[in-house]
């Protein structure tokens, strides 16, 4: 009976005048408003979740406390919350954490839907597997950025996304110990991919036990390595943009406090991590053993938030940052597991 009714209110109200109004009405509401009116009936729900163009283009998960204050020595963990510094900040003690959340988002085929136009999803603290890379790449097919870090995600995961994830244009490998690189950059060569990407990171540096190889050419033909910031860039979109972030000046010093670049005095957050402060054309390396080793050296020893940014654009509020040491959460998550086996 109840179904009855709804469906000849969903016939009324979708009809006539209506139809013109109800566009009109639903722009003027922010998404809190939006939720409640899709709360009232099946019409509302109906028409508000399968509206693509409703819902926000960027979608923010929420903060979950971090375990313990290991933030760097110099820094107070209020603070880098506040510079939303995520990367500094470590993981929920839950290593499912994310999947949890991704998972009531994608509780329904409605809710699934409403996503699909959604660009960037700041995933915060949190820290993928391989369920929740599967989540997103269900949830938010258009987004433009991902990172993969530490060893909590396979080859699983990332197919996931290289299939699912066809516009993203920031690719990151961060410390991906289950990971064969070029495995991994393989999935990406498609014509889509080719299309959008821009540049891919991988940076595997601190204490590292694996040994690292990096895509060839066989792997991804239309990227190339920029021997001047250490990025993968696409060779097609090099000639169009200039993407690649760099000082053009001397830097001076051995990373205390008084180094820093001539060009624009940068010194912050700290070397060699310092933000460039001037856009180029990638340089395509001619003698990559070489570059591999110098890249390290150079801008991407810091936080995605910020790394690719002008120095002039982003006020950084750290001197000395470092990022987030997995490794501890490793013992802590493995000591847990333990513990509830036993
Ligand atoms: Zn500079
Ligand atoms: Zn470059």
């Amino acid at each position: 009976m109840a179904s009855i009714i709804e469906e000849s209110a969903a016939f009324i109200m979708d009809s006539g005048p209506f139809i013109d109004v109800i566009p009109i009405i639903l722009n003027y509401l922010d998404l809190k408003s939006l939720i409640h009116l899709a709360e009232t009936c099946y019409f509302w729900k109906e028409r508000i979740y399968t509206d693509v163009q409703l819902w926000p283009k960027v979608i923010e998960l929420p903060y979950v406390g971090c375990m313990d204050n290991y933030v760097g020595e110099h820094n107070v963990l209020e603070d880098v919350i506040e510079a939303k510094l995520w990367s500094m900040v470590q993981p929920s003690d839950d290593p499912q954490a994310l999947d949890k959340v991704l998972e009531k988002m994608a509780s329904s085929k409605q809710s699934i839907k409403r996503f699909a136009l959604v660009k960037k999803v700041l995933f915060k603290n949190f820290i993928h597997t391989d369920e929740s890379l599967r989540l997103t790449a269900l949830l938010f097919p258009s987004i433009e950025e991902i990172s993969f870090e530490g060893n909590l995600l396979s080859i699983v995961g990332v197919r996931n996304i290289a299939i699912s994830c066809g516009k993203l244009r920031y690719i990151e490998f961060y410390q991906c110990g289950n990971l064969d690189i070029e495995s991994a950059c393989h999935l990406f060569n498609t014509e889509e991919h080719k299309q959008n990407l821009e540049r891919i990171f991988i940076y595997n540096r601190f204490r590292s036990k694996y040994a690292i190889t990096f895509p060839t050419e066989d792997d991804l033909p239309f990227m190339e390595f920029c021997q001047r910031c250490g990025l993968y860039y696409n060779q097609l979109k090099n000639e169009k943009e200039k993407l690649c972030l760099y000082h053009p000046g001397i830097y001076s010093g051995y990373g205390h406090s008084c180094s820093s670049y001539d060009c624009c005095g940068s010194s912050t957050p700290r070397y060699p991590s310092t933000l460039g402060c001037q856009y180029i054309y990638h340089e395509k390396c001619s003698n990559k053993s070489l570059s591999t080793q110098r890249h390290f050296y150079e801008l991407h020893d810091g936080h995605p938030e910020y790394m690719f940014q002008k120095y002039t654009d982003v006020k950084f509020p750290f001197r000395f940052t470092e990022r987030r040491r997995l490794d501890k959460c490793y013992e802590k998550w493995n000591t847990k597991e333990h513990q509830q086996e036993e």
